[in-house]
């Protein structure tokens, strides 16, 4: 195991830290996966642990039929007593003939599927062969072994890209592919300012229909509105489509620049963009003045979760006042974040990958007044008598748009105001 150091941003070549780590596996993204993706059902081939993990992660359980499940794999199966794949052919073909309305069966590789080298790319097109044009058969991992939570969603979508099987040709090429999950609520947002923008052919990606497809044409322009989608950005730019640089739609200045970006690459009048945002972004700026008294000059350490960190760092930074101690990521993509990354500080601790004991101790050391980090994390933190915030809530709260930036300022400053509360403190 190595040891590494952290190093201040602007260093050309951060040090990656390889040590343990300490983050929720890719299956976890089916939470918030398949609420979007309405047409789709996500089983995943796994045991009773990741069984319980969606289960406890999901909450309170739906009381309609679910949209995700887990085919569990036995003893017997992973002793390999038993065919994996005719057993699997055998839930599918009860799963679908009990839910014809499912269009789009995903896959989901977990980490004891990974163990016994079970392929389900070759399993989904065998189920394609019996099952397509009627329900369509996709496959992605998100073992705990190969992806961090965000990167399920980054694998699903680049499965989703490369389904071959999916109708590429019909329709109109897109003109704007906007690549990431974002919540409904937003979606329609930022549809509505498209349209005010002039803007048409803009489609979501993962939309509300999977089944769909996405036209991609020599003209096709994409930008990213998570930062964690390397793979997927990566299956785009494979099918032709052109990547807009922005940094991302956190914050006003975010929200800004990114609609700045795709108006610069359409032709988009200047004052045209102005005059379209100038009330959401008054209204952002009123709803984060609320809470910037409660983070100005606060002392933040981020530990690496989500690959979300660099930019919700940088709205901190610059929109809410505070300090960064050190900003951990579990991969930075150089390319993508790198319009986010000058926009820290200079000299902020950045670190990538983990080790999660050295970075306790640096944490301690620091004794930052809010700490963004994992459940697991978090508890421990706390009973130490200093404040956290889970950084999965970044992921399951709609944060995007200028009318989510107070929502977004909230989520930092709610453990603060409830830790003023129990100490009876101001602060
Ligand atoms: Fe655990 Fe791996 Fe299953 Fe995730 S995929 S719940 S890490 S066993």
């Amino acid at each position: 195991m190595s040891v590494a150091q952290p190093v201040a941003c602007n260093e050309p070549t951060p040090i990656r830290q390889r040590g343990q780590h300490e983050v929720f596996c890719g299956l976890t993204s089916i939470i918030w996966l398949h609420r979007k993706v309405q047409d789709a059902f996500f089983l995943v081939v796994g045991s009773r642990t990741c069984a319980h993990l969606l289960q406890s992660a999901a909450g309170v359980m739906i009381f309609s039929e679910p949209r995700f499940a887990t085919a569990i794999m036995e003893e017997r199966d992973l002793a390999g007593m038993a065919d994996m794949h005719d057993e699997l052919d055998n839930v599918v073909a009860r799963l679908l003939e009990r839910r014809p309305d499912i269009r789009m069966l995903v896959l989901v590789g977990s980490c004891p599927s990974e163990v016994i080298k079970l392929d389900l790319s070759r399993a989904a097109s065998r189920l394609n062969a019996v099952h397509a044009p009627r329900h369509r058969v996709i496959a992605y991992s998100g073992s705990g072994i190969e992806t961090t939570f965000t990167q399920g969603e980054d694998n699903f979508l680049a499965a989703l890209i490369a389904d071959k099987a999916s109708p590429r040709s019909a329709g109109e090429a897109a003109k704007l592919v906007v690549l990431g999950c974002l919540a409904d609520v937003v979606e329609d947002q930022f549809s509505r300012l498209f349209a005010e923008l002039g803007l048409s052919g803009v489609t979501f990606l993962p939309g509300r229909d999977a089944i769909k497809g996405l036209v991609v044409g020599p003209e096709t322009r994409f930008i990213l509105a998570q930062p964690y989608l390397g793979a997927a950005a990566a299956a785009l730019e494979a099918r032709g489509a052109r990547r807009i640089d922005s940094i991302f739609p956190l914050g006003a200045e975010g929200t800004s620049a990114w609609l700045r970006a795709i108006c610069m690459t359409f032709g988009v009048d200047m004052a045209r963009l102005d005059a379209v945002v100038a009330q959401p972004r008054r209204r952002a700026a009123e709803a984060m003045a609320h809470y910037r008294p409660w983070l100005e000059g606060r002392r933040v350490f981020f530990f690496p979760d989500s690959q979300m960190e660099p930019s919700l760092a940088r709205f901190l930074s610059r929109e809410m006042g505070s300090e960064l101690l050190e900003v951990g990521s579990p991969y930075l993509h150089r390319e993508h974040v790198a319009g986010e990354l000058a926009l820290l500080p200079p000299g902020v601790t950045l670190s990538e990958g983990q080790d999660v004991d050295e970075q306790i101790d640096r944490c301690r050391t620091a004794n930052p007044d809010l700490i963004v980090c994992g459940l697991g994390l978090a508890n421990p933190f706390e009973a130490e008598g200093r404040v956290s915030k889970w950084s999965i809530e970044f992921s399951f709260t709609p944060i995007q748009g200028f009318e989510q930036a107070g929502d977004l300022a909230e989520l930092f400053a709610r453990p603060l105001m409830r830790n003023a509360i129990l100490t009876g403190g101001a602060d």
